[in-house]
C-alpha cells in the first residue's frame, strides 16, 4: 500500500523505551512504512539524534512526507518544546520541532505522546464521532487527553490532560512526580504494584510474596497478574480495591468535563474480563448525583500501541491545514 504524496505524512511517538516512527495517511489511520529504535537512555542529547534518524530511514523507504509530528512524554509546550518529562531524565528544555525543522526543512510539530494519542482514538478509534471525551491510558503510569466541543483541548500551555496527578488520597503513595497520593500512584501499573504492597502488609497475598521472591518491595503489576490467572483469591482483593480507586478518579472526570464516553487504554484494561464492566458499575455507583444523571460509557481504546504514532501524524496534518 502506497500513501499519495499530499497524504502521507511521518508521526513519531518517543516513549520511556522505544521510538516508533510511521509513514501514515492521517486521514484513514492506514500505516505505510514503520520504523523502531531504541530512546537513549545515558546522554539526553543524543535523543534528537536518535528520532531523526528515525525519520531519516522513513523518508529514505516512502519519500518526503508533507509534514512531521513528535509525540514525547512530558510537559510539551504550544511550540513543541519539552519541558520536563520524569520518563526521559536530563532531557530538559529540547526544542525537537525545532532540531527536525532545521534538519528536513518540512513542517513539524511536538505534542505531549497521550495527546497524540487521544488525538488518534477521537478522530479514528474509539471516541470517533464525540463532542466531549475523555481518553485515559493506564500504563506504568496515567497519562491521558481531553476533547472540549469536538477539539483536543491542550489548555494555556499545552500541558492540559494530565489525570495522572489529580489528587486523590494525601495519605497514599509516593508517585512518579514526586508527590504524594496522585491517582497514578494508585490506578497505573506502578498503582497495582502498590495496592498489592499494602494488601501484604495487612498480612494478606502470600501468593503475592512468594511470586515477588518474598520481598514485598519487589512486587510488580505483573505479579498480580499472574497470581489473578492462577486463580488467587487475594490477588482479587487487590484488583478490586485497584478498580475502586481506577473508578474514584473516574468520577472526578465525570464531575469535572461531563463527557459522553470515557476511553480507556493501556494494557491493564485486559487484567481480567470484567474489569471495564466492574469499572463501569463503580462509576454509574459513586459519580456525583448518579441516579439523576445517564451513563457515561467506558469503552476500551481501540488503536493501541500505534495511537501515539498515528495521533502525532494526525497532528502534523492539523498544523499544515492551520486547524
Ligand atoms: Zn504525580
Amino acid at each position: 500500500m502506497t500513501i499519495e504524496p499530499r497524504n502521507r505524512f511521518i508521526g513519531i511517538d518517543v516513549g520511556g523505551t522505544k521510538i516508533l516512527g510511521v509513514v501514515a495517511d492521517p486521514r484513514t489511520g492506514e500505516i505505510q512504512v514503520r520504523r523502531k529504535a531504541l530512546t537513549p537512555k545515558y546522554d539526553p542529547s543524543d535523543l534528537p539524534i536518535a528520532i531523526a534518524a528515525v525519520v531519516e530511514e522513513l523518508i529514505e523507504e516512502a519519500g518526503r512526507p508533507v509534514g512531521i509530528g513528535v509525540g514525547v512524554p512530558g510537559l510539551v509546550d504550544h511550540q513543541g518544546v519539552l519541558h520536563y518529562g520524569p520518563n526521559v531524565p536530563g532531557v530538559l528544555g529540547l526544542d525537537m520541532a525545532g532540531e527536525l525543522r532545521k534538519q528536513f526543512g518540512l513542517p513539524v510539530v511536538g505534542e505531549n505522546d497521550a495527546t497524540c494519542a487521544a488525538l488518534a482514538e477521537h478522530r479514528l478509534g474509539a471516541a470517533r464521532g464525540t463532542m466531549h471525551a475523555v481518553v485515559v491510558n493506564q500504563g506504568t503510569g496515567i497519562a491521558g487527553g481531553i476533547i472540549i466541543g469536538g477539539r483536543l483541548h491542550r489548555g494555556a500551555n499545552g500541558f492540559a490532560g494530565e489525570p495522572g496527578h489529580m489528587l486523590v488520597n494525601a495519605n497514599g503513595h509516593v508517585c512518579a512526580c514526586g508527590k504524594v497520593g496522585c491517582w497514578e500512584s494508585v490506578a497505573s501499573g506502578a498503582g497495582l504494584a502498590n495496592i498489592a504492597r499494602e494488601i501484604v502488609t495487612e498480612g494478606k497475598g502470600a501468593r503475592l510474596l512468594a511470586l515477588a521472591g518474598g520481598n514485598a518491595a519487589h512486587i510488580r503489576g505483573e505479579h498480580v497478574s499472574a497470581a489473578i490467572a492462577e486463580g488467587d483469591a487475594e490477588a482479587q482483593l487487590v484488583l478490586d480495591r485497584f478498580a475502586w480507586w481506577v473508578a474514584e478518579g473516574l468520577a472526578s472526570l465525570i464531575a469535572l468535563l461531563d463527557p459522553e464516553v470515557i476511553v480507556l487504554g493501556g494494557g491493564l484494561t485486559a487484567i481480567n474480563r470484567h474489569f471495564i464492566s466492574d469499572v463501569q458499575e463503580l462509576v454509574n455507583q459513586t459519580v456525583m448525583g448518579a441516579a439523576y444523571r445517564p451513563e457515561v460509557p467506558i469503552v476500551p481504546a481501540r488503536l493501541g500501541a500505534e495511537a501515539g504514532a498515528i495521533g502525532a501524524a494526525i497532528s502534523a496534518r492539523d498544523l499544515f491545514h492551520g486547524r
